[in-house]
């Protein structure tokens, strides 16, 4: 029977570190921090991950600079906002919620951001720099999964990795980092053949698919580390996860329950992201 990955104890220790550290640059340096969260319309689930970030930057010792414009905000609108604030040095970190209205162009938008405050780490030169290792910031979500894996101890150097989704914000960064710490990575997706056999080779397995209980126990080797980044809302209410709990945790031997696994990290790796951003705009790192 598998061991249960504590996302909610891994990601309150991330977020201890950053508090202290947070609290110490104040003391010393004089330096705060401030985080700028932006979120478009009144997509109810937005609005939970908005509201969470908040309370995390309270919790972390930052100000958070909320801007909640209409619906019917246009691209312009956003551009001239993301350019103020690229300018306000309160303010080291800026997130705009996705998704966005579809009359927006996610991809100009994030481009706007200037990338030392691109806390995310979506901006095509972020992207790059996790492509040739010499990054500032780590997607949040994927960076997320790094320190889970680390948290049981699992040596990823040789080691068999496979992670099923190719999207930009989970799949291919959580492949780009896992292949930086030597492991051999295989990335599967909906034209993928012989899933089956190949999640049956992965001594790690990280599931980022989008549909519930897509993988199940008989796909994943006996000792194996799952991660489930799936976030899957049932018709009866209840979250839950891309892989069949119950069956897979007689297999593996960590994996990670949904919620309380990946979804807490996500906002940890954030604050932690927006730390980094205040030192290096201090000239600190
Ligand atoms: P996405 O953009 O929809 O990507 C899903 C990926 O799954 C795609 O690459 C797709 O392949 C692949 N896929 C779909 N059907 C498949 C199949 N039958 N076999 C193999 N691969 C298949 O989703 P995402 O943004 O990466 O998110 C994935 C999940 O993670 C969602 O449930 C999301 O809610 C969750 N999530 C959680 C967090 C968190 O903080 N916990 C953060 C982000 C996302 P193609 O590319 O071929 O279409």
């Amino acid at each position: 029977m598998a061991q249960i990955i504590d996302g909610k104890a891994v990601s309150a220790a991330v977020k201890q570190e950053v508090a202290e550290e947070t609290a110490k640059l104040k003391e010393e340096k004089g330096i705060k921090i401030g985080l700028a969260v932006v979120i478009v319309g009144n997509n109810p689930a937005s609005r939970v991950y908005v509201n969470n970030k908040k309370k995390a930057c309270e919790a972390v010792g930052f100000q958070s600079f909320e801007y909640a414009l209409d619906e019917n905000t246009t691209q312009e609108q956003l551009l001239d906002l993301i350019t103020v604030l690229n300018r306000d040095d309160r303010v080291n970190g800026i997130l705009v919620q996705l998704p966005l209205p579809a009359h927006i162009d996610e991809k100009k938008v994030i481009d706007a951001i200037s990338p030392d405050k691109d806390v995310d780490a979506f901006h095509a030169i972020n992207v790059g720099k996790i492509m040739i290792g010499k990054y500032a910031f780590l997607p949040c979500t994927p960076a997320g999964v790094m320190r889970l894996i680390e948290s049981t101890g699992t040596e990823i150097s040789g080691k068999q990795c496979v992670v099923i989704g190719r999207s930009n914000i989970v799949g291919k960064p959580m492949a780009m980092l896992l292949l930086h710490k030597s492991g051999t990575v295989t990335i599967c997706h909906s034209r993928t053949q012989n899933l089956k056999e190949i999640c049956l080779g992965a001594d790690i397995l990280v599931v980022a698919v989008g549909k519930a209980n897509f993988v199940t126990g008989d796909m994943i080797k006996e000792g194996a580390v799952v991660i489930d980044v799936g976030m899957n809302r049932l018709e009866n209410g209840k979250l839950c996860g891309d892989v069949e709990f119950e069956s897979a945790e007689k297999k593996a031997s960590y994996i990670t329950p949904v919620p309380g696994g990946v979804g807490p990290m996500t906002i940890a790796m954030l604050m932690k992201n927006t730390l980094t951003a205040a030192k290096q705009q201090a000239g600190i790192e």
